[in-house]
């Protein structure tokens, strides 16, 4: 059975108290599901508050983003160790705002990946198509061309240790969800370009689906076969929407 992952995205969302308080609601909750690993990516200056506030509890830290960079003069960068020492185990990677709003590359996502990997925290590798794509008939060239470029130069033990979020760029805080099917059709076909690279890492790939996951979607999402969680953005910054898309994994 592969690993089932429901993270929240927090993005630029919740001051310290804000996070703080976020987490207490989703403790207090009924957020554990032994099927699932629950994380939550705040911004990066709530994530020591936010560690503090998850000590002892079954809920994982993340980074919304990280540099390639180990350490130096890289102003406004954080570093992968800087995120393993504030508690986080995962850091998502290659988010479509990063890669709208800060011009990140596939290249660069597969360094910072690697960066991750070498530190020891498991990233999250978002790929997806805009909405121009999939009209096009592009999608599967899209998401294969991301996926071929931030895995570059992995080993099959490194594909051991990632986790990819497909993300349709047109699904993303709009409200319009992926059908299951579409979503699932997707899924498929990154985990056979993995396998393509080693059979079991394929396997054994966590893919999240990120897009307007609501409590009210998430059951039938998380149903298919190829789906194993989700990446969670709006609907994780209220407690009980996300704790109720935790129950549906
Ligand atoms: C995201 O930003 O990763 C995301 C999936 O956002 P939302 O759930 O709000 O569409």
């Amino acid at each position: 059975m592969r690993q089932q992952i429901v993270a929240g995205n927090w993005k630029m969302n919740g001051t310290i108290p804000e996070t703080e308080n976020l987490i207490k609601q989703l403790l207090a909750g009924d957020s554990k599901n032994e099927r699932a690993t629950v994380l939550v990516c705040p911004p990066f200056i709530s994530l020591q508050a936010a560690a503090k506030a998850l000590e002892g509890s079954h809920i994982k830290l993340g980074g919304q983003d990280m540099s390639e960079h180990e350490k130096g003069a890289y102003t406004g960068e954080i570093s992968a160790s800087m995120l393993l020492t504030v508690g986080a185990s995962h850091v998502i990677l290659g988010h479509s705002e990063r890669r709208q709003y800060h011009a990140e590359s596939d290249d660069l996502v597969n360094r910072k990946a690697k960066a991750a990997l070498a530190a020891g925290l498991t990233p999250i590798i978002c790929v997806g198509e805009s909405l121009e794509q999939r009209e096009a008939g592009q999608t599967e060239d899209v998401v294969g061309r991301q996926m071929r470029g931030c895995l570059n130069g992995l080993g099959p033990d490194d594909l051991k240790k990632i986790v990819v979020a497909y993300e349709p760029v047109w699904a993303i805080g709009t409200g319009k969800t992926a059908t299951p099917e579409q979503a699932q059709e997707v899924h498929a076909f990154i985990r056979d370009l993995v396998k393509d690279i080693d059979t079991s890492a394929g396997e054994d790939l966590p893919i999240l689906y990120g897009g307007s996951v609501k409590p009210n979607n998430a059951k039938e999402l998380m149903a298919q076969p190829d789906i194993d969680g989700s990446l969670v953005g709006g609907a994780s910054l209220k407690a009980d929407d996300f704790i109720a898309i935790i129950n549906a994994c």
